[in-house]
């Protein structure tokens, strides 16, 4: 056997041995199921495909957890993972499911609107592939997830996505975005279809109101705010008054009317539905941090963005505590409470009444303590996302 030969057998042997040893792992993260256990208030578990029959069968067939009220009322949709590299939105959605319990009308909460998003972080990010949260009894693991649709599951991108129905150009990557198809197309792509199949279970279920939990970042003008479009607008507002007066600064922010593809906006103007996207500072998602890490993500505490903050580069308060995952949860659990309040006192005949932790409760007893244990329950109350 000549050298050259030698010497490249060694060179096929190394790279198979890299991508093995990097592959296996991204397998095991497209591959792993999270687990939700069905809380006390959870009366029913569907799938997104019963409401679009042609989902079934795909990554995107999400499971849509249902807990309904003993006194009838309105109905309320909150949706996680919109983008799935927001985690708070997720786990806020996943402490609903495990906590809630609804008095009057009817609370559907889908985690992952986009599955797919969460089986494949960033490219080039550096993105840990998983979270961990402590509870009272160990700790549940979480995906990481990127911003988009897997473009395994929604491949190729063209070179200029062409929203429908408004024609609007937007940049290519977008037409994975499930916050830029709707109100979603039946013959389209895996991702329009999502958004498509969440606008028929807001008709079928004749939802009331919608809201898109989300997170942005600390340099982005939009954040701690709700988004709402026109019609909602008072809504949003006096929701933002209550919250300020009593629990953290949150503001509102118009949706833009020409601004195509996003829940504030098509919700709106697609269905009777009123839309409500929140979005809570995370300092993950900003660019001029440190490393990507697992604490990053639970801790939100970056030397970076303390500079940024004390140079007026923010557009929220920033300090040494940073902006940890039970304050952004926090944030959310009690924003929700506090539009499904408005609601139900402008319209008193569709009451929604929920009860779960809210902002104080997660800052003084954390997340994890919300979090049930699968292995404690019946199994038949254990659902893999
Ligand atoms: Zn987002």
């Amino acid at each position: 056997m000549s050298r050259h030969f030698i010497g490249k057998l060694i060179i096929v042997a190394l790279a198979l041995i890299v991508l093995v040893g990097g592959g296996s792992e991204l397998y095991a993260h497209r591959h792993f199921k999270e687990t939700i256990v069905k809380g006390p208030g959870v009366t029913r578990v569907a799938k997104l495909s019963d409401y679009f029959a042609p989902l079934k069968g795909t990554i995107n067939d999400t499971n849509v957890f249902i807990l309904e009220g003993s006194k009838p009322g309105g109905t309320v949709l909150v949706l996680g993972g919109s983008h799935p590299n927001e985690s708070s939105g997720i786990v806020a959605a996943v402490l609903l499911v495990e906590n809630a319990k609804v008095d009057a009308g009817k609370l559907i909460v889908i985690p992952h609107i986009n599955r797919s998003g969460s089986t494949g972080t960033q490219p080039s990010s550096g993105y840990p592939l998983y979270f961990h949260i402590k509870t009272d009894w160990g700790e549940r693991t979480f995906q990481m997830g990127d911003r988009v649709t897997n473009p395994l599951d929604q491949w190729p991108d063209p070179d200029v996505y062409v929203h429908y129905p408004s024609g609007q150009l937007l940049s290519y990557v977008e037409i994975r975005n499930v916050n830029r198809t709707w109100p979603g197309r039946a013959n389209g792509t895996l991702t329009e279809k999502t958004s498509y199949a969440a606008m028929r279970l807001i008709e079928q279920e004749k939802v009331d109101i919608v809201i898109d939990l989300h997170e942005a970042e600390l340099l982005y003008p939009v954040t701690n705010c709700i988004v709402a479009p026109t019609k909602d607008i008072t809504i949003a507002t006096m929701a933002c008054i209550n919250i300020s007066s009593e629990f953290f600064d949150i503001h509102t922010e118009p949706s833009p009317q020409n601004y195509h593809g996003l829940t504030h906006r098509e919700i709106a103007d697609h269905s009777s539905a009123y839309p409500f996207l929140l979005e809570a500072s995370g300092p993950f998602l900003d660019q001029p941090t440190g490393p990507k890490t697992e604490s990053l993500i639970i801790d939100g505490k970056d030397d970076f963005l303390l500079i940024a903050g004390k140079r007026g580069l923010l557009f929220t308060d920033y300090d040494e505590s940073g902006k940890p995952m039970k304050m952004r949860v926090g944030r959310h659990l009690t924003t929700v409470q506090a539009l499904c309040s408005e609601w139900s006192s402008e319209n008193p005949d569709r009451e929604i009444v929920i009860e779960s932790p809210g902002y104080e409760d997660l800052m003084e007893n954390d997340v994890g303590h919300y979090l049930l244990n699968p292995a404690a329950v019946d199994p038949d109350s254990v659902i893999l996302e």
